[in-house]
């Protein structure tokens, strides 16, 4: 596994230097969604210090069993329910998912205390045609930037978004630029962009990506859910 590490931490590098970024500006978060705790605790002994999680559930549980490791940030990239705000919020450093007023409402109601503990959030974008999958449709995104910047304590950093699978991730990634542009016109200081998973890590960081999310090419295959 540090081999793949190692070998994606290359091409995130080469990307980098070809686009003319500084590979220093990309946060690498390996999303380890479905592996055991310990393979997040051998990510950590290669210097991994960003993970992800897409299932609260789960999150929740291995942050618990990694609490030792005070400096490790976890990121939930998946959906999230009103009802699991507080859990979430308790172990994640960012959230990557929000895509509506009330998960920003219930995320920004579960602070411990508010001004000190301040969440990193990103607006999740749907760049597809299908309203059921997750994300803000395009034309609600500046007034959803406009409610979150409204939230004490919620920081927000900027979009996030996964590419189609029926679209060139170049072309979705552009668009996904396109309105990161705009929700800094409502917020000057939220242009992070989450982009780039295992298939697409490349054209995301082409794209002006900050946060990359890399699963497989770094953990291996996902075991089978039981
Ligand atoms: C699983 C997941 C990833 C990582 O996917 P890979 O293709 O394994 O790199 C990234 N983002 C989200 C939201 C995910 O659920």
């Amino acid at each position: 596994m540090t081999g793949r590490l190692g070998a994606v931490d290359a091409r995130i590098t080469a990307a980098a230097r070809v686009h003319g970024r500084d590979p220093a500006e990309i946060t690498r978060i390996v999303v380890t969604k479905f592996h055991p705790a310990s393979l997040v605790r051998e990510l950590y002994a290669a210097g991994v210090r960003d993970v992800g999680e897409n299932r609260q559930q789960e999150l929740s549980a291995k942050a618990g069993d990694l609490a030792d490791l005070t400096d490790l940030r976890w990121h939930f990239v998946g959906q999230a329910q009103t009802n699991k705000a507080r859990a979430i919020r308790s172990a994640a450093a960012a959230v990557h998912s929000v895509d509506r007023p009330r998960i920003a409402d219930a995320l920004n109601a579960a602070a411990e205390k508010p001004e000190e503990d301040v969440l990193d959030v990103f607006l999740q974008i749907n760049l597809t045609d299908d309203p059921g999958r997750g994300g803000v449709h395009p034309d609600g995104l500046l007034a959803l930037a406009e409610h979150v910047v409204g939230l004490g304590a919620l920081r927000l950093r900027g979009v996030m978004a996964v590419a189609p699978l029926d679209e060139e991730p170049a072309r979705a990634f552009a668009r996904l630029a396109r309105m990161s542009e705009s929700v800094r016109g409502v917020a000057p200081s939220a242009s992070a962009i989450s982009a780039g998973m295992t298939g697409d890590f490349e054209e995301a960081i082409a794209a002006g990506a900050t946060h990359l999310r890399i699963g497989s090419a770094i953990t291996g295959p996902r075991p089978l859910r039981g």
